[in-house]
């Protein structure tokens, strides 16, 4: 049986991000939120687009005032007021100022700004109380922060407020983002029905479907929802057939493990799928299965079991999703270090996963297990977790306050 970390190598592996040209779509700024730019931004501004002043207060020349005192003030004549958004009409001489407030344009001559608070005001003059540290003081200057011309944002980032502040700067208000990967899902097995339907004995509500779809978005996918399909091989054909032509990855849960209704890789590989994975060492989740269609379509076969479905979920395909997306960085899985508050116990066999509440306490990670039972049929206390910790073979015992590895979700 493969290990989770020879799992994710293969899985990763057989991802092809979208293309860059193919792929894409325009979206505008307000619609920019969590998408992926599909190409380099530049801009023909420079930032700031002007020398401005960073203060309210006047614009002066250096070497006039930089034996300034309080005691020796130095006098200049106020000859102009530049508000923000005014282009300055006159040039500073020798002797004078000009009023003005932060992100106005400066003015020719003056290449300094004197602080309000540094100064006295008395009618068109202006006394100069302290002397600037140094030339320049207070000006930002053209094209300190961004020359025109060179690479604002790289392609593969995921957009969010700065990036989107940065696009509408540039006046770029038409963003070319890589399509969302569609991603089909489906449940399978007899005894399951959707949630708006009474249970006959012995039924199950469909939870998976549900679950997967919300998790599919969150990780920038698109859910292609495709229902419940029977144990039934004529029927879950004809559904894996239309999921692989009309999505990027396939989800499918249930009907991969032993069982004798459980027919998913048999008709995986009747429809020329390529099966990669039939089981990984891990708990839950060990039957996952993966294959490939046409070299390009992943097809996920997640247990049905809901805790293994969503484990499997946010160890392989969350991060499937986010790499296909055009994510250049940061798809990976997220792992960090915590103390666990309560003992984490496992067989040793198989890389053991616990949900639980990841927080921060006093700057210390802390993980504590979601009460109840840890079995992978129990969805109940799934809910309001963030985290799982995660034991690796051989690891028996986690005590409270002993470190562990926990993924983020
Ligand atoms: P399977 O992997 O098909 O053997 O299913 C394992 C267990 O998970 C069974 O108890 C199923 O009833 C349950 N199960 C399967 N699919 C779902 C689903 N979509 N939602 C909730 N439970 C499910
Ligand atoms: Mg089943």
């Amino acid at each position: 049986m493969l290990s989770v970390s020879e799992a994710e190598a293969i899985i990763f592996n057989l991802v092809q991000p979208l293309n860059n040209q193919y792929d894409t779509e325009i979206v505008d700024l307000f619609a920019a939120d969590s998408r992926i730019l599909a190409s380099v931004v530049t801009s023909q501004l420079d930032f700031p687009y002007w020398d401005n002043s960073a203060m309210d207060g006047y614009a002066v020349r250096y070497a006039d005032v930089q034996q300034a005192t309080q005691q020796q003030p130095v006098i200049l004549e106020i000859i102009e007021e530049i508000p923000a958004g005014y282009q300055p009409q006159s040039t500073i001489q020798q002797g004078q100022a000009a009023r003005i407030f932060t992100g106005a344009v400066m003015p020719k001559g003056a290449d300094t700004i004197i602080m309000q608070e540094h100064t006295q005001r008395e009618k068109n003059r202006v006394f100069i109380l302290t002397a600037p540290t140094k030339p320049q003081e207070f000006v930002r200057q053209r094209a300190t922060y961004y020359q025109a011309g060179t690479q604002l944002l790289p392609s593969g980032i995921m957009l969010h407020g700065s990036e989107i502040a940065v696009l509408a700067t540039a006046q770029c208000t038409q963003i070319s983002v890589y399509r969302r990967p569609r991603v089909a899902i489906f449940s399978t097995g007899n005894e399951l029905v959707p949630p708006d339907q009474p249970l006959q004995p012995g039924q199950i509500v469909d939870s998976n479907q549900y679950a997967l779809a919300a998790l599919v978005r969150q990780s920038g996918g698109e859910p292609l929802i495709l229902g419940i399909v029977p144990d039934e091989p004529g029927v879950l054909e004809k559904a894996i057939a239309y999921a692989v032509s009309n999505a990027d990855i396939v989800i499918s849960s249930g009907g991969v493990s032993v069982g004798d209704y459980d027919y998913v890789e048999q008709i995986v590989k009747y429809l020329d799928g390529k099966i990669h994975i039939q089981a990984v060492a891990m708990k839950p989740g060990k039957p996952l299965t993966v294959a490939t269609f046409r070299n390009q379509v992943i097809y996920f076969g997640l247990p049905g079991n809901p805790a293994s479905a969503l484990v499997t979920f946010w160890r392989f395909v969350q991060p499937t999703i986010k790499k296909l997306s055009g994510l250049v960085e940061g798809w990976q899985p997220k792992f960090i270090k915590a103390l666990t508050r309560q003992e984490l116990r496992s067989d040793e066999k198989r890389e053991t996963y616990f949900w639980g509440k990841l927080d921060l306490q006093n700057g210390i990670y802390k993980f504590q297990p979601a009460s109840g039972n840890q079995s992978s049929g129990n969805l109940i206390n799934l809910a309001q977790t963030n985290a799982l910790a995660v034991l690796s073979v051989g690891q028996t015992l986690v005590s409270p306050g002993e470190e562990v590895q926990v993924l983020l979700y």
